[in-house]
C-alpha cells in the first residue's frame, strides 16, 4: 500500500549547507527511493533547504529559527541546550501536526526532543541513528525508549549500534546512492583526494602527512567547520601540501573524485557509515580508510581499497603501493550490489512496516 511518510530533516544546517553532514544526502537518497517507490513523502528542514531536483514531488516544510549545536563538537556530558526560537522544536511541532495524517514520522536529527517524543505521543516514530554515542544524556534515553520501543531505532552500521550496548538486536540499514549521480573515471594516475567536514573528528592531519611523505598535493573537498583546526594542519605542513577545493554539489564533486586515483578516508571517531567513501567507490574510486567504524564494513580489503590499522599513518603510505592492484570496476559494483538508493529504500520500507505494526499492536492492547 501506500504510505505516507513525514520526515525531520537535520537542526544542524540546511539541506545543500553541508553543516549537516551526510545526513543531507541519506535524506536526499531515501526521498528520491522512497517517492520512486511510489510512497507520499513529506520533509520538515529549515529555511533554504533544497532537496535534489528529482526530489520535487516530496512536499517541503521550512521552519525558521536557531540551529542546534553538533553534539560531536560538546563534552560527552553535556545537557541539552534548546535555544530561544529553536529551530529542532520548531521542526518537531511541524512534523507532529502533520504526521497525524500520514502513517509514520522519520527523525533523522540526532537530538534528545524528537527520541523523547516516542514515549509521549500517539504517533509512530522512526529514529535513523547517524551517529555513535556523542552524548550521555541522548544515549540514556535512546535506552529507556529502546526498552519500550525496541523496533524504533535505525543504525548504518553495525559497529555503530555497538556504541549502544544496551541495543541487544540493532536494525542496519546501511545507506543508499542514486547510481546514475556518478560517472565511473578509470583514473589511475590521478591525484589523492580526502572529502568531509574539516573538523577534529575526521582527522584529516594523518592523510595530509601521507601527501606530504610522497612530496605530492592532498585535494581536499568539504565544508571548514573549524577554522582553527584547519589552520592548525596547514601551518605543520609544507606551504600547499593541501589544495582546498572547497564544498560542491554532488554532481561537481563526483566529477572531480572521479578523477583520483584514491581516496584516504581518516576519522578519529566511530563513524556510523561514512558516505564519502561510498561515493568514491561508485567514481570507481579506491579507498584507503582506517579500519574503525561504518568504513569498516563498507571496504573490502583488498578488494575496494584497504583497511588500514587505525591512527597509523605509515600504514595508509605502507598500503597506498598496492592501490594500483585494485580493479576500479570492482568498486562500482560493490555500490551496485550494496547500497543504491533502491536497496535502501526497501530496506527502510521493510523496518516502517515493522515500527507501524508495532505501533498497532501496543494499541489494540490499550
Ligand atoms: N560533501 C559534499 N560536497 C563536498 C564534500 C562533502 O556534498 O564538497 C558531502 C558528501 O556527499 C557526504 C557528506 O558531505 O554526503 C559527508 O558525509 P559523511 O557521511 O562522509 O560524514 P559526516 O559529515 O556525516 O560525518
Amino acid at each position: 500500500y501506500i504510505m505516507r511518510i513525514v520526515l525531520i530533516s537535520t537542526p544542524i544546517g540546511f539541506l545543500g549547507s553541508g553543516k549537516g553532514g551526510g545526513v543531507e544526502l541519506t535524506i536526499n537518497s531515501l526521498v528520491y527511493g522512497l517517492l520512486h517507490l511510489g510512497h507520499s513523502v513529506e520533509v520538515i528542514a529549515p529555511k533554504n533547504s533544497k532537496l535534489y531536483e528529482r526530489n520535487e514531488k516530496a512536499k517541503l516544510h521550512f521552519i525558521d529559527g536557531e540551529e542546534q549545536i553538533s553534539w560531536q563538537h560538546q563534552n560527552y556530558n553535556s545537557p541539552v541546550l534548546i535555544p530561544e526560537n529553536s529551530l529542532l522544536a520548531g521542526m518537531c511541532e511541524k512534523g507532529l501536526d502533520i504526521a497525524k495524517k500520514a502513517d509514520v514520522l522519520i527523525n533523522m536529527s540526532y537530538d534528545w526532543l524528537p527520541i523523547w517524543m516516542t514515549l509521549n505521543v500517539e504517533i509512530p516514530i522512526a529514529h535513523i541513528i547517524s551517529m555513535g554515542s556523542e552524548s550521555s544524556v541522548i544515549s540514556n534515553l535512546i535506552s529507556k525508549v529502546y526498552a519500550k520501543h525496541p523496533y524504533n531505532f535505525a543504525f548504518h552500521s553495525k559497529i555503530q549500534a555497538d556504541d549502544y550496548p544496551f541495543i541487544k538486536k540493532p536494525i542496519i540499514i546501511g545507506n543508499g546512492f542514486k547510481l546514475d549521480n556518478y560517472t565511473f573515471q578509470d583514473s589511475v594516475d590521478g591525484p589523492l583526494a580526502w572529502v568531509g567536514r574539516v573538523a577534529p573528528e575526521k582527522g584529516l592531519e594523518d592523510a595530509v602527512y601521507v601527501a606530504d611523505k610522497l612530496s605530492e598535493k592532498l585535494k581536499v573537498w568539504g565544508v571548514t567547520e573549524d577554522k582553527n583546526y584547519a589552520t592548525k594542519i596547514e601551518q605543520s605542513f609544507p606551504k600547499g601540501t593541501i589544495d582546498w577545493m572547497g564544498f560542491l554539489s554532488t554532481n561537481e564533486l563526483q566529477k572531480e573524485l572521479g578523477k583520483c586515483r584514491v581516496l584516504l578516508n581518516t576519522p578519529k571517531w566511530n563513524e556510523a557509515y561514512g558516505n564519502v567513501l561510498v561515493e568514491a567507490l561508485a567514481c570507481g574510486v579506491p579507498v584507503i580508510a582506517y579500519k574503525r567504524g561504518g568504513p569498516s564494513e563498507i571496504i573490502q580489503h583488498g578488494e575496494t581499497g584497504f583497511l588500514a590499522i587505525p591512527d597509523d599513518k605509515d600504514s595508509l603510505l605502507y598500503y597506498l603501493q598496492f592501490v594500483k592492484n585494485i580493479n576500479r570496476k570492482k568498486c562500482r559494483e560493490w555500490v551496485e550490489n550494496n547500497a543504491s538508493s533502491s536497496i535502501f529504500a526497501s530496506r527502510v520500507l521493510n523496518w516502517l512496516n515493522k515500527v507501524i505494526r508495532e505501533h498497532n499492536l501496543r494499541r489494540l492492547n490499550k
